[in-house]
């Protein structure tokens, strides 16, 4: 099956231009003309990657590649128009894969996408990633512990995932900030704690043993006790 590429653009010269020659070239596509409608046709319909402007009408690229993020690990590729470094590393650190600066070429656009869905194929491979009789399915992100499925919304989803990644290595809150967070809050923030609480919660909902364990003035550990 072709893969499937969302362009979330509202200038429809742009979109036509990507939609013939993705087509050409044996891809899906599927087109949104603003944030919103981006938003809600990659969560009906996850596509395997984003081709993100940042210039769109109401919600624009950055709000919508930081909500797509927090919602999926796809690869997104952000077009601008504006090609100061400032705004580029603004939207690397927003959860962007790539970017690319208009006007480019359609070869140059290819040549991002083949290099982004390389990069993509181990993570985008799901698998169910095992801790003690903590089970977590890259796939669907459906958790369990033991029997009791656990409900857990995206940024829990992510910071588990990376728990469980690195089982029994003491996780700074550096670490923890940049992997889940991209540095969305202050270091100040006690985003980090919340969100751990919140894990063991759930993790904890029927009298389990702790598996998320504090490391005093460092950050965190997975481990059975
Ligand atoms: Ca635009």
């Amino acid at each position: 099956m072709a893969e499937r590429i969302l362009v979330i653009e509202d200038e429809q010269r742009i979109t036509q231009f990507i939609e013939r020659g993705l087509i050409y070239e044996g891809y899906r596509v599927e087109v949104a003309y603003d944030g919103r409608s981006g938003l809600a046709a990659a969560r009906d319909n996850p596509p395997d990657l984003v081709i993100l402007d940042w210039m769109l009408p109401g919600l624009d690229g950055l709000e919508v590649c930081k909500r797509l993020r927090s919602a999926t690990n796809v690869p997104i590729l952000m077009l601008t128009a504006k090609d100061e470094v400032n705004d580029r590393v603004t939207g690397l650190d927003a959860g962007a894969d790539d970017y690319l600066v208009k006007p480019f070429s359609f070869d140059e656009l290819m040549a991002r996408i083949r290099a982004l869905f390389r990069r993509s194929v181990p993570s985008s491979r799901p698998e169910v990633l095992h801790f003690a009789d903590l089970k977590l399915d890259t796939g669907t992100h459906r958790a369990l512990r033991g029997e009791r499925p656990i409900d857990l919304t995206a940024k829990e989803y992510e910071l588990l995932e990376l728990f469980m990644r690195n089982p029994r290595q003491v996780l700074t809150r550096d670490v923890i900030f940049d992997r889940v967070w991209n540095y969305d809050f202050g270091g100040e923030s006690n985003i980090i704690e919340v969100y751990v609480r919140y894990l063991r919660q759930k993790t904890e909902a029927e009298g389990e043993s702790r598996l998320l364990h504090t490391v005093r003035g460092v950050g965190y550990v997975l481990r059975e006790q």
